[in-house]
């Protein structure tokens, strides 16, 4: 399983510290629902993911942990980072935003996107992509931001880009930052606003 942390250093910082980074101690119980013993979890090493922000692509060390009791293990991930995805939840986001926003066609779109982020690239493919998850998701995100506080949403029936562009506005308004929403979304609903759900 993967628990998402806060941390208020950048990505830079970050890979810059390796393995000295100050990464959550180990849970003193089994974060496994179906084990959730009282013992100590034991360091598990390492492995490496790859992330992408502007300005920065490249792997990041990430954390793990393991029960001496079930063996099952525990990964740390920092907040910045979406399970499943290699770009920045905050591009991510941005890039929904433009195309759920856009009056002109995708590929200008996406290309008044990089403009602003030079060296970076993303593909139109991912935009399409983003954005489709996003709007097939609105119901699990309105379930998860109703967790999470007590945000007033949209109002039943509106059309699907409509609702999906002021979800997106409730979000970016609510939270301090985007990460901080993916992370307290993550915490609470146990998976990403941008799960594949079944
Ligand atoms: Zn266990």
């Amino acid at each position: 399983m993967q628990i998402m942390f806060e941390t208020h250093c950048t990505v830079e910082e970050y890979v810059k510290q390796g393995k000295n980074f100050p990464f959550p101690k180990a849970p003193g119980r089994c974060t496994n629902p179906k084990c959730r013993m009282p013992v100590r979890m034991k360091k598990h090493g390492f492995y490496d993911r790859y992330y992408i922000k502007a300005g920065f692509s490249g792997k990041i060390l990430i954390r793990r942990y393991y029960c001496p009791y079930c063996g099952k293990t525990v990964s740390f991930i920092p907040h910045f980072c979406l399970p499943r995805f290699q770009y920045c939840s905050e591009i991510i986001l941005k890039c929904i935003e433009r195309a759920l926003n856009r009056k002109c066609s995708l590929n200008l779109c996406l290309y008044e996107f990089q403009k602003q982020y030079p060296g970076f690239s993303i593909s139109r493919q991912h935009m399409c992509f983003y954005t489709k998850r996003f709007k097939d998701n609105l119901n699990f995100i309105e379930y998860g931001l109703r967790q999470i506080s007590s945000i007033t949403l949209p109002p039943a029936g509106l059309e699907k880009r409509e609702r999906a562009r002021k979800i997106l506005g409730i979000v970016k308004a609510g939270f301090p930052s985007i990460h901080t929403f993916s992370q307290r979304f993550f915490d609470t609903c146990r998976k990403s606003f941008l799960t594949l759900l079944k």
